[in-house]
């Protein structure tokens, strides 16, 4: 049903909660499962909690790194009980749930979820283009790992069976996390080359790309930000050749 939408767990500890999940999915009709880096992964314990979705176990994938997981896709939701990156945008579970299914038309879209002992790390987060947190006991809203992704995949189902196929004329596309990368790099570049990252310290660079990571770009817009950095290197580097002619 959901050919587009992945499901990434990062750093399983325990295999049932694999298992789990991968019920939860087929459940609400999802079947793409990615593994970050499990702890025992093809495991017994996951196969038997699978019950009747263990075909998705089959065809998980297994990757080395969140960066790995999510490169090719356009929006990545990062789950978390307390929301820790001030900076990324939040999402309510419905919006969650509506805009996976929206954008899912044209792009592929992750929603991952983290670890069950210390759930998603900052530089995890970095790769999210939004967050979301189930509410729930302001006291204890820990959800177990495979009952939020059942929430999620709950909330993706039903939106599904809300929307229409949103019409092209409307239609923003957004690039993958691997071209938005690749721009934060070239922009890294640019500043370094111009002086500007002199005495300054990394965390400006990493402010710049949570900017660029909220403001979100569509594929157009990132285009013109790279044309017009190329421009600028262009330019300074005349600049740069026509001072050391005149020295
Ligand atoms: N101590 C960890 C809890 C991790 S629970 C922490 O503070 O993050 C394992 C994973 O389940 C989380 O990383 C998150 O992806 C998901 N999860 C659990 N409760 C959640 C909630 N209330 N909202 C969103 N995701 C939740």
């Amino acid at each position: 049903m959901f050919p587009k939408i992945r499901i990434v767990l990062v750093q399983t500890f325990h295999p049932g909660n694999i298992g789990s999940a991968a019920r939860a999915m087929k459940t609400m009709g999802l079947e793409r499962l990615y593994l970050v880096n499990p702890v025992s992964y093809p495991d017994a314990e996951a196969t038997r909690m699978a019950a009747g979705a263990s075909d998705l176990l089959d065809t998980a994938q297994v990757c080395e790194s969140m960066q790995e997981a999510v490169a090719d896709c356009s929006l990545v939701i990062g789950a978390s009980a307390r929301l820790r990156n001030q900076s990324l945008t939040e999402l309510t579970t419905r919006q969650t749930g509506t805009q996976a299914v929206q954008e899912s038309h044209h792009a592929e879209v992750a929603l991952v979820f983290g670890r069950e002992r210390t759930g998603l790390h900052n530089e995890e987060l970095a790769f999210c283009t939004h967050q979301v947190s189930i509410p729930g006991n302001p006291n204890y809203n820990i959800l177990n790992l495979a009952q939020a992704v059942q929430l999620l995949c709950y909330e993706v189902f039903q939106a599904s069976q809300e929307q229409q196929p949103p019409s092209t004329a409307e239609q923003r596309d957004y690039p993958s996390l691997d071209a938005v990368l690749g721009f934060e790099q070239h922009l890294e570049k640019a500043l370094e080359a111009s002086g500007m990252l002199k005495g300054a310290s990394h965390k400006s660079v990493a402010r710049l790309n949570t900017l660029f990571r909220r403001a979100r770009p569509d594929i157009q817009e990132l285009g013109l930000l790279r044309s017009m950095i190329s421009r600028m290197e262009k330019q300074g580097l005349a600049c740069q050749q026509a001072e050391e002619k005149s020295e």
